[in-house]
């Protein structure tokens, strides 16, 4: 197992976000990260910086509008009349046929589905390194270097779509990465073809978006009700891809409150069918969020069936890239994580 991390990640410090209507401290923190790596350090691991891969990966998932938005936007923001030292949008796009706009306000407005997304002066960067970090341990899988490799990814990033950030979310790092891998796969005499196994406690509404019509990307999502929890508009069952993709998203949302078991059975179907689509590599966006005392908690996970978890997904025999998604129990993430990687390295 390598494990790949970028400091620039640290570097994304938004204080707050809005939350029904009230401006709240950001639990996606800077300290998460420092409390992952520890853990990977404390297990004699080596955390290898990811090389630059350049504008391609992520230019390969996300549109121009998008990409040049996120580098530009906080500068262009924080330039405005008593404009917030974070952007938040304060207008969203409707049904009706948009025009893209030229005004910052209309950008943010155009770009972020929700105001919690917010952009800070490191964002770009931090999320940028984020994707290189993912981008790398999928190479190394790929090309055969390593079997399973470790993305300590922050800011999250499977809730931005092609063209949106949100819950979070910037750049959609596991995204960048499976795409990235595809043109490295052999595909054994047909198309290459990889899986994305969600198992954050939310859905990955970004992960699906980016595939949602392709057949080589299988997207799989065990998350909670999207009727009562976020991100509310997409993530039911009956969502299961369009046209070429159609059959090639799964999701298996659970009722709030779900314990230990619900969640790993749901877990073990969609590793069913991750076996009968037979991918080359398979990529976890590794929520620890579904901790039973996460602050987001939905879910009644235990740090000993994070153990469970990893031996489960370890037991698929697939090569693995496993990126770092959502878990806001800062004081527990280290202790969740080393559970996960003992059940994941122990098989
Ligand atoms: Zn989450």
């Amino acid at each position: 197992m390598r494990y790949i991390f970028h400091p620039d990640a640290l570097g994304h410090r938004p204080p707050n976000y809005i939350q029904r209507g009230e401006r709240r401290p950001m639990p996606e923190k800077p300290e998460r990260a420092e409390a992952l790596a520890s853990v990977l350090t404390a297990r004699g691991g080596v955390l290898e910086t990811p090389p630059d891969y350049g504008p391609g990966p992520r230019a390969a998932v996300h549109t121009p509008e998008y990409l040049a938005f996120l580098e530009s936007v906080h500068d262009r923001w924080v330039a405005l009349p008593g404009a917030s030292e974070v952007v938040t949008p304060n207008v969203h796009r409707s049904n009706a046929p948009a025009s893209y706009p030229t005004h910052v306000v209309g950008q943010a407005g155009y770009h972020l589905y929700d105001t919690s997304a917010p952009i800070a002066a490191d964002t770009w960067t931090a999320t940028v390194a984020a994707a290189h970090a993912a981008t790398h341990a999928a190479v190394l899988v790929a090309t055969g270097e390593t079997r399973s490799a470790y993305a300590l990814c922050r800011p999250p990033g499977h809730h931005a779509t092609r063209d949106m950030g949100g819950g979070f979310c910037y750049l959609n790092h596991v995204a960048i990465a499976a795409q990235a891998s595809l043109p490295l796969l052999t595909g054994q005499g047909r198309p290459p073809r990889v899986a994305i196994l969600d198992v954050d406690v939310h859905h990955g509404n970004g992960t699906q978006d980016i595939f949602y019509s392709r057949n080589d990307v299988l997207f799989l999502s065990v998350h909670a009700d999207p009727n009562v929890f976020y991100p509310y508009m997409a993530g039911h069952a009956h969502e299961r891809g369009t046209g070429t993709g159609e059959g090639y998203t799964i999701n298996r949302p659970l009722p709030m409150g779900s314990d230990e078991a619900t969640v790993l059975a749901a877990i073990a179907d969609s590793l069913a069918d991750v076996a009968r689509f037979a991918p080359e590599i398979l990529f976890i966006s590794l929520g620890f969020d579904t901790f039973k005392d996460d602050p987001l908690a939905a879910f009644g996970v235990t740090t000993p069936g994070f153990r469970v978890m990893g031996e489960m997904i370890a037991r698929a025999g697939l090569p693995t890239v496993l990126v770092q998604e959502g878990g806001y129990a800062v004081d527990a993430l280290a202790a969740n994580l080393g559970s996960f990687l003992d059940g994941f390295e122990g098989v």
